[in-house]
């Protein structure tokens, strides 16, 4: 059985649309919300504590931090807000330069962008459309001060590698983990990898607070200053004295109630996700034209989205498969647009004539399938049957 435990489907995320009055659409996207969630959110309600004091943000920090095996973790309002924070409190600014991979989600160079640094991107490698690590080092110049990677769909990066060229350069790591809650490399949870972590909690995440993010790190020092920076940087000699400009990144009690009864849940969380894996690996294998997601030796991959690339031998192409999935009643999603082709970045005098020819065709060709935690096994056949009899007629 893919879903054995009885936990509450939630509808109003990517909700099941109807079509042809009969048929419903199979999202792309649904959680599963775990039924403590009810309880710990209720006590939040019925004690008062609604706001950003309360036991429940300790506690979710604490268990979060114990599942990574890190020594620190802070709440956030957002994975984005969590990655901001991350730079602040490594000291990141003004003349200061990130390097980044080119093929992520638009957050990861905003985040840079929003420190007053600049983001300096990076080619994908083909399979696991990762951060192309080789290609790091020519990149990096005076003003760098951080490789940011992201492990993208739920599959880590290479991290010996990254670090190996960090070490060397004298720069800091910092982890985007918002696709890859439990994901291992070399058996190492990733966010406890580099110096900095950064989670997402949206509700399309492995783990979701609804909107919520958390930066874990096992050096004291950039924790204590992404608490004090994220809670409007008191100065902690005397409250409501500021020495600096700070932020409210602070999440609520509810939030951290809801995300600690996910988070409890997450070991069959991802055993959901491997399966489901596993049925589209089973299904979708030996069709030509279809590139399966990959599973490198050094990782445990955990499949936060299905994502597959359509090749030219297919006979359609990426968007065309989508479009008629769609009318079949299979909602997908495209491959996230590069960085450097993002016209709120260019705009700004960015990447002008660069090309990434890896990331540029992976994210011309890429999709993924409906892969939310309350996906059945029958849903996942019909979307197998789907893609082979669009093949078919086609
Ligand atoms: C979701 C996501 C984020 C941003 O998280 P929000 O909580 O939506 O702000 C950042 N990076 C990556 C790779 C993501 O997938």
């Amino acid at each position: 059985m893919l879903r054995s435990h009885k936990n509450f489907r939630f509808k109003n995320f990517s909700a099941p649309r109807k079509i042809n009055n009969k048929n419903f659409m199979i999202p792309v996207n649904e959680p599963i919300i775990a039924k403590n969630a009810i309880e710990y959110v209720t006590d939040c309600l019925k004690t008062g504590w609604v706001s950003s004091a309360g036991k429940y943000i300790s506690l979710f920090e604490e268990k979060f931090a114990q599942f990574l095996g890190v020594k620190y973790a802070t709440t956030t309002t957002s994975g984005t807000t969590a990655l901001q924070l991350a730079f602040l409190s490594l000291g990141i600014g003004v003349g200061d330069e990130v390097i980044l991979p080119t093929l992520t989600m638009i957050a990861c160079p905003y985040s840079i962008i929003y420190t007053g640094a600049k983001p300096v991107v990076v080619d994908s490698e083909n399979d696991t459309g990762n951060i192309d690590v080789d290609l790091i080092e020519a990149k990096i110049t005076k003003r760098t001060k951080a490789i940011m990677v992201v492990h993208l769909y739920g599959h880590p990066v290479d991290m010996d590698k990254v670090i190996r060229v960090a070490k060397k350069h004298n720069l800091y790591v910092v982890e985007d983990a918002a696709e890859a809650h439990g994901a291992t490399y070399k058996g190492q949870k990733v966010g406890s990898l580099g110096d900095v972590g950064c989670f997402s909690f949206y509700g399309n995440k492995i783990v979701t607070t609804g909107e919520g993010g958390m930066v874990v790190t096992n050096n004291k020092d950039i924790i204590d200053r992404g608490k004090q920076l994220k809670d409007l940087a008191h100065s902690p000699s005397r409250r409501f004295l500021h020495e600096e400009i700070g932020y409210n990144f602070r999440m609520t009690n509810m939030q951290a109630a809801l995300g600690l009864a996910q988070l409890e849940k997450i070991d069959k969380f991802l055993e959901t996700k491997k399966e489901m894996a596993y049925l589209y690996n089973k299904s979708l294998s030996g069709i030509k034209g279809l590139t399966l997601p990959v599973e490198k030796e050094y990782a445990k991959n955990v499949y936060w989205m299905y994502s597959i690339m359509v090749e030219k031998e297919f006979g359609l192409t990426r968007d065309e498969l989508m479009l008629r999935l769609k009318e079949k009643g299979v909602d997908t999603r495209s491959y996230f647009i590069p960085v450097h082709k993002q016209p709120a970045l260019t705009k700004r005098g960015l990447f002008v004539n660069e090309v990434y020819p890896v990331a540029e065709e992976l994210s011309e060709k890429g999709l993924y399938l409906p892969s939310g935690l309350a996906i059945t096994n029958k849903q996942i056949e019909e979307v197998c049957t789907k893609v082979k009899d669009i093949l078919n007629e086609n």
